[in-house]
C-alpha cells in the first residue's frame, strides 16, 4: 500500500514537471515559428514570382534574425488563419490583422507595429460621397472574416452587406456594378485606386486601427518572444524603413480591351506561370485522388453488395460503416471535409498536396461506391445465377462476369464523377495549396485585373474538361464492341 502510495506521488510529481521541462527555453516545439498569412493583400503580403513578400513577411524575417531561430510562413485563405492558429496548426498569425476585443478571445496579440484604417472604396463616379450615405441601403462588400465585414454588417445591417472570400473579388464585384462600395484597409484601397483610375476613396476614414501579430494562446513564451523582437525592431527603425520599402504601388503594364488587357495580364506580368503551376498542382491533385477513390470505391461497393447475399458478421459490419461513410460524405460540403481534414483530423501532416489528395479522395470514394453498387445492381440477376449454376465460386463470378459489365455500365456516371472530380479541387485554396483557381487568385493579387485572370483559369477548366470527355467518350465506345 506504502508504495503503491509512493508511486502515485511520484507520477504526479513528474507529470507537473514534465510541461515546465518542454517549455524551458523553448517557444516552439519544432524549433520554427510557423506563421499564417493571406498574399492577396498587397502591400502587407503578396506574390512576388514564388516568393511570398510584403510588409508582414519583412517583419517576420527579421524577428526570425533577431530571435535567431527558423520562420515558416504559410499562404491560406484568411479566413482560416485564425482558426488553424487555434488548432496549433499554427503559431502565429501575420496578415495585417487588426487588434480587436472579440479575436483576443481566442488569441493573444504582439504590440501593435503599424496603424491603419478601414476606408470606403468607390467608383468616382458613384453618387456617395459620405459614410452617412452607405445607410441609405447600399450593397457594401467586405472580405469574409475580415473587421471590415464584422463592423459593417453592425453599422449597415447584414442584409446590405456581402463577404467575398478576396478582397479582388469585392473590388471586381465594385467595378462591375453589383455592389456599391467596399469597405477594406487604407493601403490596400490606396493600391487599387493607384491601379484603377476609376476608382476612388472616401475622404472621411471609416475606423481606426492598429495591426498585430496574433498568436497561439496557448504559447505565453512566444508572445513574449515576439514583444521583445518587435520592441527592439521598431526601436532601431527597422519597421520604418520595411513600411517605406512599399510605399506607392508596383509598376505593372496596362492593357485596354480584351486581348490588350489578356496580354498585359497574363503575359507581361507574368501571370501564365502562376496559372500553369497552378494547373500542375490541380492535375496532380486530381489524378492521386482519383486512383485512390476508384480502388476505394471499389472496395466499398463490393463489399456492399456481397453483403446482400452474405451471413458473414464481418461483411455486414463493414457493410454498415461503409453505408455510414458515404452517408456523412454525401451529407457535407466538400469544403467543410476539407477544412476538417487539414485543420482536425490531419493537423499535424504539412504536405498540403497529401492533404488535398486525401481529402478529396474520400469525397470521391464515396460517390463512386454509389456509381459501382448502382452498376452492380444492374447486371441482369439471372446472369449471376447461371454463373453459380456452372459452377463459378461467388468470387469467379463477380471477377469474371459481373464486374466487367457493373464496370460498363457505370461508365457515364464515372466520367462525369471524374470531371466534377477535377472541377471541385478547385477548393484546394482553402488550405492555402496552390492549384489552378488560386493561381487564378494570386494573378488578381497582383495584377487588380480579376475578370481576365478568371476568364483565362475558366477556360483552362474547359478546354481540359472537353478533352476528358473526349477520351471517355472513345472508351465507352470502345468498350461497346468489346
Ligand atoms: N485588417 C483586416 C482584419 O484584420 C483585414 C486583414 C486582411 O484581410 N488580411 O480583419
Amino acid at each position: 500500500m506504502k508504495n503503491k502510495n509512493k508511486i502515485t506521488l511520484l507520477i504526479f510529481a513528474l507529470l507537473m514537471f514534465l510541461p515546465s521541462l518542454a517549455s524551458a527555453n523553448e517557444f516552439v516545439d519544432d524549433g520554427v515559428i510557423d506563421f499564417g498569412t493571406s498574399a492577396d493583400f498587397p502591400p502587407y503580403e503578396y506574390y512576388e514570382g514564388e516568393d511570398i513578400v510584403g510588409i508582414d513577411p519583412d517583419i517576420i524575417k527579421e524577428i526570425g534574425d533577431y530571435l535567431d531561430i527558423e520562420v515558416k510562413i504559410h499562404d491560406m485563405d484568411f479566413n482560416n488563419i485564425l482558426a488553424s492558429i487555434q488548432s496549433n496548426k499554427l503559431d502565429a498569425g501575420a496578415a495585417g490583422f487588426t487588434v480587436t476585443e472579440e479575436r483576443k478571445k481566442s488569441v493573444n496579440f504582439t504590440d501593435t507595429f503599424a496603424k491603419t484604417s478601414q476606408v470606403v472604396l468607390v467608383k468616382k463616379d458613384s453618387q456617395i460621397s459620405t459614410i452617412d450615405e452607405l445607410r441609405k441601403n447600399k450593397k457594401i462588400g467586405t472580405q469574409l472574416g475580415s473587421i471590415g465585414h464584422t463592423l459593417a454588417t453592425d453599422d449597415f445591417g447584414e442584409e446590405n452587406v456581402s463577404a467575398f472570400v478576396k478582397v479582388p473579388d469585392a473590388v471586381l464585384a465594385l467595378k462591375t456594378g453589383k455592389i456599391d462600395a467596399v469597405i477594406v484597409d487604407k493601403e490596400i484601397a490606396e493600391n487599387y485606386k493607384a491601379s484603377d483610375d476609376k476608382l476612388g476613396i472616401l475622404d472621411k476614414t471609416y475606423v481606426e486601427e492598429e495591426y498585430a501579430i496574433a498568436v497561439n494562446k496557448n504559447n505565453e513564451a512566444l508572445l513574449e518572444k515576439l514583444n521583445q523582437a518587435i520592441g527592439e525592431l521598431k526601436k532601431d527603425g527597422t519597421i520604418d524603413k520595411i513600411m517605406a520599402k512599399y510605399e506607392g504601388s508596383s509598376e505593372l503594364s496596362e492593357g485596354k480591351g480584351l486581348i490588350g488587357r489578356f496580354k498585359a495580364t497574363i503575359i507581361d506580368n507574368g501571370g501564365y506561370k502562376y496559372l500553369l503551376d497552378g494547373l500542375k498542382t490541380t492535375i496532380i491533385v486530381t489524378s492521386f485522388a482519383l486512383i485512390i477513390s476508384f480502388l476505394l470505391g471499389l472496395i466499398i461497393a463490393i463489399t456492399r453488395a456481397a453483403s446482400e447475399e452474405s451471413t458473414n458478421i464481418l461483411i455486414k459490419i463493414l457493410d454498415k460503416v461503409f453505408a455510414l461513410f458515404v452517408t456523412i460524405i454525401r451529407g457535407t460540403p466538400s469544403t467543410i471535409q476539407l477544412l476538417i481534414m487539414f485543420n482536425v483530423i490531419l493537423v499535424n501532416l504539412d504536405n498540403l498536396l497529401l492533404v488535398a489528395v486525401l481529402s478529396f479522395a474520400l469525397n470521391s470514394s464515396a460517390y463512386m461506391a454509389e456509381i459501382f453498387r448502382g452498376g452492380i445492381n444492374a447486371v441482369d440477376k439471372g446472369e449471376k445465377e447461371a454463373a453459380r449454376s456452372l459452377g463459378l465460386t461467388y468470387y469467379q463470378t463477380m471477377r469474371k462476369v459481373i464486374m466487367p459489365q457493373a464496370i460498363k455500365n457505370s461508365l457515364p456516371a464515372l466520367a462525369n464523377e471524374i470531371i466534377t472530380l477535377f472541377k471541385e479541387t478547385s477548393i484546394s485554396g482553402f488550405i492555402g495549396l496552390a492549384d489552378l483557381t488560386r493561381g487564378a487568385s494570386i494573378v488578381i493579387s497582383q495584377t487588380f485585373d480579376a475578370g481576365t485572370a478568371y476568364f483565362s483559369a475558366a477556360i483552362i477548366y474547359l478546354v481540359i474538361v472537353m478533352v476528358m470527355e473526349k477520351i471517355f467518350k472513345k472508351i465507352e465506345k470502345g468498350l461497346q464492341y468489346a
